[in-house]
């Protein structure tokens, strides 16, 4: 057995954490603030941000307008703004969409690398994030994942290494209190599937699973709770859940129902954890097939069915989107050839195996 551990620098989880955590901030003499158009906000995160670096005297430039699904195009305009405001680090507050576009930001702020050397994670040098979760679903605060839309390509792609991990993570779930039920469901699906697909990866570790397992018993009462719509007492549970799983997923990637997954959001608009939601049928039965044992470890410590998860997905999600079966071929054929991560749970996996898994989620 051999594996190695990364992850953020420094985590502080609980309420009042931006306020409090002094150190995090002192480093540093310009911040560049990248937040989406209302969640900043919304969530009194930004607040928080811009009354801890004022009383640290530490100036600052702001944008408030990051895509949802960020663009790279984004990314790279943005880069050079914050290149130019003379920032040295960078605070993404918001969802998995502005913390994964900090870290491209951070990599365009130092060089304007082309998008080959970004995919290939060629580039010299990176500014540090202090990264701000405002949802409950991708872990990104705890990730070196940024996850952009690629309009080249027609999809989503993800880049990262050891330096786009932020250098803190400040998690205060008193910012999720803000979220509508439908994206609470949407993040925390989000977060269950990267507990899910990481035990179900090959590259799973002793160390991964303590994370992911630990996320999937803590997560049904969460679906209990959004289901009957008593979340608000869950907020804790559900940022750790996906703390947890940003952790799993940093040493095993996600699997085939992200890569499936992104050409659903990038064709048919499709939110991100709704999108997973809508392969997931067909995902288990693949992995049933597939990696029999670990599905039945991570389904047992979730503590439901492959078939009472399926129930949960249709009562919840109504997805209202054809497709036809060209389309299907087409989103296969890319699956496999862009998102390298389909082959964590199955190396051998097929153009043909990925068409039946669509048409299994989509058509049965
Ligand atoms: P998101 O796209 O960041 O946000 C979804 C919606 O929620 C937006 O409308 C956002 O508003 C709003 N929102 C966020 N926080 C809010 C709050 N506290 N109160 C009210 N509204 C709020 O959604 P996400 O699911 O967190 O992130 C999805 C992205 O992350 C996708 O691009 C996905 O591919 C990526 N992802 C990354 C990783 C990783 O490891 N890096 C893993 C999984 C997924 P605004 O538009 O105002 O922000
Ligand atoms: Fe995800």
């Amino acid at each position: 057995m051999n594996f190695t551990f990364h992850s953020a620098y420094q985590v502080y989880f609980g309420g009042g954490c931006v306020r409090g955590q002094a150190d995090a901030w002192a480093l540093y003499k310009h911040a560049y603030i990248v937040t989406g158009a209302h969640s900043g906000r919304l969530s009194g995160a930004l607040a928080d941000v811009e009354a801890a670096l004022s009383e640290r005297h530490i100036p600052y430039t702001l944008f408030e307008g990051i895509e949802n699904n960020p663009s790279l195009e984004q990314c790279r305009a943005l880069g050079l703004e914050a290149r130019a405001s003379g920032a040295d680090f960078i605070v993404a507050i918001g969802g998995g969409s502005p913390i994964d576009a900090a870290k491209a930001i951070a990599v365009f702020a130092c060089e304007d690398v082309d998008t080959a050397t970004l995919f290939r994670n060629a580039y010299k040098a990176v500014l540090p994030i202090i990264a701000i979760p405002t949802t409950s679903g991708t872990g990104s605060e705890v990730t070196p994942y940024s996850v952009l839309t690629c309009r080249d390509i027609a999809t989503k792609r993800s880049f990262g290494d050891k330096r786009t991990f932020p250098r803190v993570a400040l998690l205060d779930p008193l910012y999720t209190q803000s979220l509508s039920k439908t994206v609470t469901l949407d993040t925390a699906m989000d977060a269950f599937t990267h507990c899910l697909e990481s035990v179900l990866s090959l590259k799973a570790t002793p160390l991964s699973d303590a994370y992911n397992l630990e996320g999937l018993r803590r997560f049904k009462p969460c679906m209990e709770a959004i289901e009957a719509g008593s979340y608000g007492a869950m907020r804790d549970e559900l940022m750790l859940v996906s703390m947890l799983g940003g952790m799993g997923i940093t040493y095993t990637g996600t699997t085939l129902m992200h890569g499936m997954g992104y050409m659903l959001t990038y064709h048919k608009g499709l939110t991100h954890g709704a999108a997973n939601c809508a392969v997931m049928p067909g995902y288990l039965r693949y992995a049933e097939k597939k990696r029999p044992e670990r599905l039945q470890l991570a389904l047992q410590t979730l503590g439901m069915t492959a078939d009472a998860l399926t129930a949960f997905v249709g009562r919840n999600f109504s997805f209202g989107f054809t497709v036809t079966p060209g389309e299907i071929e087409q989103y296969a054929k890319s699956t496999i050839a862009q998102q390298g991560s389909s082959k964590n749970i199955d190396p051998a996996v097929t153009v043909e195996d990925v068409v039946a898994i669509y048409r299994d989620a989509l058509f049965n």
